[in-house]
């Protein structure tokens, strides 16, 4: 039987015979020194994901053989959508390994974040979700901020261990790995598929370590309650922060209303007057009303003036959460979309997302 061939892009086994399933690539492709499927190959040229997938059943499946080897766990969040882009069940998954949890795409956050404060609060998120990191990091794989302290702490921990790069689609991960593997030494034969959209990685990849050992790729888990699951790829360019963030200070009266784009919506019911803050996406519309013209006026505007999304049709309706905030300053977030700081104790709000979409509160990280 010939050989079984891999695809550079996502480390799925190649196919040539089903067209519609995952790692098809035409014969002639086998050819070539370096072979990608189809898949990778309609991403990398034309930014396209054809509808094909693993089954969640499937990346669960390949994840929990990681309880069953002895490694370094690399755990890559989104800090711009930390729950968002958590793996359920994690803790379950890595049995007695030890974790280092990686807050990606640092370059985002505003000048003013304290750093400091924000691991902890990492360190505290990830303890009531079930895990223990051994140490925290933030990086951003982009511009390579911190990627070589981390590559450095990796080396330190693993202590001759394989290291698994574990974290959900659009944390970063292809783009951290190939970081990594420029450091090794740049094999361009290994240049992973980044995109902007979620889901590109569908097998586990090995990547050889100096002393034998190997650097495991995992296919990202796909969040269904990830807002990108909700938006088309040019929306997703317009709510993903691609630089750093520009904090946008409102003073709002009782019984007034954020809408950020047509994706989200902040009552803010009392007392009194206060600031609100909102950390998202430099390109996303934020607009202002009264909190009684509110639901008239998304109505109206969905999708003209209230965009993203740029259809109305088959979108909506809002689904409302309520929350008493209790702590001084405390951070309402919209998974995958940002967060909007409600200075001041003891604020009545109303948050509205998309049907399936997670709205969080926590103490303040900025
Ligand atoms: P994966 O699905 O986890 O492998 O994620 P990718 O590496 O494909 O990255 C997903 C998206 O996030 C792409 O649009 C990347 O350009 C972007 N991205 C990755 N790392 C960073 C980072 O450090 N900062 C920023 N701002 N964006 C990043």
């Amino acid at each position: 039987m010939a050989e079984t061939v891999f695809c550079a892009g996502c480390g799925i086994a190649i196919q040539t015979e089903d067209e519609q399933a995952v790692g098809y690539a035409p014969a002639s492709a086998l050819k070539r020194d370096v072979v990608i499927c189809k898949r990778c190959f309609r991403l990398k040229h034309y930014n396209e994901v054809p509808d094909i997938s693993l089954t969640d059943d499937d990346f669960i499946q390949l994840l929990q053989k990681i309880g069953d080897t002895e490694a370094l766990v690399v755990n890559i969040v989104d800090i711009f959508d930390f729950n968002g882009s958590w793996i359920p069940g994690l803790h379950r998954f890595v049995g007695d390994n030890d974790v280092l949890l990686v807050g990606n795409k640092a370059d985002v956050l505003p000048k003013s974040t304290n750093l400091d404060k924000l691991k902890n609060w990492m360190h505290h998120a990830a303890k009531d979700l079930g895990l223990r990191p051994l140490d925290i990091f933030l990086m951003s794989a982009e511009t390579s901020l911190g990627v070589d302290d981390l590559a450095a702490a990796i080396d330190h921990y693993r202590a001759g261990k394989d290291v698994y790069v574990v974290g959900a689609t659009n944390v970063g991960k292809s783009t951290f790995i190939n970081r990594l593997i420029e450091r090794l030494g740049g094999d361009d034969r290994f240049k992973m598929t980044t995109s902007q959209f979620p889901g590109t990685t569908l097998n586990f990849i090995d990547l050889p370590l100096s002393d034998g050992q190997s650097l495991v790729d995992t296919p990202g888990i796909i969040n269904h309650h990830q807002m990108a699951h909700y938006v088309d790829y040019d929306e997703l360019k317009i709510i993903t922060p691609k630089k750093e963030i520009k904090p946008k200070v409102y003073q709002l009266n009782e019984k007034q209303t954020l809408f950020l784009g047509g994706l989200a919506r902040l009552d803010y019911i009392g007392p009194d007057r206060r600031s609100l803050v909102c950390y998202v996406s430099n390109e996303l519309y934020i607009h202002r009303t009264k909190m009684e013209n509110a639901d008239a006026l998304y109505e109206e505007q969905v999708g003209q003036l209230l965009v993203p999304p740029k259809e109305a049709e088959g979108f909506g309706p809002l689904v409302p959460h309520d929350f008493a905030l209790k702590s001084e300053n405390t951070d309402v977030v919209f998974s995958g979309l940002g967060w909007i700081t409600v200075k001041g104790r003891g604020a009545q709000v109303r948050a509205y997302a998309p049907k399936g979409v997670r709205v969080t509160v926590r103490p303040s990280i900025i």
